[in-house]
């Protein structure tokens, strides 16, 4: 007997390559070129650090009702977490605690296995159709919860409100996870649905839209029911996921919505010229409603653009998998950032 026979095996999820070179142009982790809200940083620079000597509040009070109050819904059905990462973990370990395998698409968000995996979740993969939608009636079977991201990622495909309506009402016996880490950009939010459907958990993240990755923050909405037990088993875990600093950043976010519709519509005009760039240059992609296109070129493989972006500091994500190899996800970074990628791609694609 050796003491590795009682570790915990996983294999764990592999993120975006951040690399220490500043001199590149970064469009591989779906980041948001634009800084965050002049008032996060003042709120920053303002802080009092005195306050550190204390615990942060655990209900994350201020946070949780200035969100409450954006989405119009009461404070007890939010629920904020470090990123949507560390929300959707926990809602993984709340919801998903039956024999029954838990449903979600073949291609969709690399975390979700993993969790999975971690947790000890059995789980399904549904294949999405060869235009990489859901098909509905793949999750109208029996299921241990559901997981789908709206729009889904690395696709970048949405789908209407009503089709996750149908598969939401089809499974009163499990919970059903919506991630909308990108909705912000072009998806149709579900959250007019949680009123009617207490079964229905929507999770959207400070990272995309919010330009606040490096904060870490995340949250859930949903029936108070659901948030009472998802705060049950956090206060299990960790009592303050969240610390002060991220506390006061947040609020200030949340508190300029001028701020946050512009520099969403900036990177919405930006994707849709960029759209426009790469089917000019022979790429094809469903249509993105994220702050990232998911691309193939019609002749050339993305192995092999995705290695001379890289030599040349530019860097996307590609992924070695079956149906998605030949793809490229772009993340929309500044005017000024995607004219240089086009650039480049027109002069590789057309010397090689
Ligand atoms: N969901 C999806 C679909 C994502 O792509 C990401 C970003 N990697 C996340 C959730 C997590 O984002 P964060 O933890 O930064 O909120």
């Amino acid at each position: 007997m050796n003491w590795e026979d009682n570790v915990r095996k996983v294999v764990p999820y592999v993120a975006g390559e951040q690399p220490k070179n500043q001199d590149v142009i970064k469009l591989n982790t779906n980041e948001n070129p634009y800084p965050p809200a002049p008032g996060v940083a003042a709120a920053i620079q303002g802080f009092d650090c005195d306050i550190l000597r204390k615990y942060p509040d655990p209900d994350v009070s201020v946070l949780v009702d200035a969100l409450a109050k954006r989405h119009g819904l009461d404070r007890e059905q939010m629920f904020v977490g470090v990123g949507s990462d560390d929300v959707l973990a926990m809602s993984f370990l709340t919801f998903f605690h039956s024999d029954k395998p838990i449903l979600f698409p073949d291609i969709t968000y690399s975390f979700y296995d993993v969790w999975a995996d971690l947790f000890r979740i059995p789980y399904q993969v549904q294949p999405l159709d060869d235009d990489f939608c859901i098909r509905k009636e793949d999750y109208c079977k029996e299921n241990g919860g559901i997981v789908i991201a709206n729009p889904n990622a690395p696709t970048g495909v949405a789908a209407k409100r009503s089709a996750y309506e149908e598969i939401i009402r089809a499974n009163p016996g499990s919970v059903v996870v919506i991630d909308e880490a990108y909705v912000d950009f072009g998806g149709e939010s579900c959250v007019p649905l949680i009123e009617q459907y207490d079964n229905l958990l929507v999770v959207q993240t400070f990272s995309k839209s919010r330009s606040m990755a490096g904060m870490r923050i995340g949250y859930a909405m949903g029936s108070k029911k659901l948030i009472k037990y998802l705060n049950d088993v956090k206060f299990s875990f960790n009592s303050y996921t969240m610390d002060s600093v991220a506390i006061a950043a947040g609020v200030a976010s949340v508190e300029d919505e001028a701020y946050f519709r512009e520099t969403v519509a900036k990177i919405v005009a930006t994707r849709e010229r960029t759209k426009k760039e790469l089917a000019r240059l022979g790429f094809h992609f469903p249509d993105a409603k994220t702050n990232f296109i998911f691309a193939a070129h019609k002749t050339v493989p993305a192995q092999e653009i995705f290695d001379a972006l890289r030599a040349n500091a530019m860097y996307v994500r590609h992924w070695n998998k079956p149906r998605i190899s030949n793809y490229l996800r772009i993340s929309i970074g500044t005017d000024e950032e995607m004219d240089k990628v086009l650039a480049f791609l027109d002069a590789y694609l057309k010397n090689r």
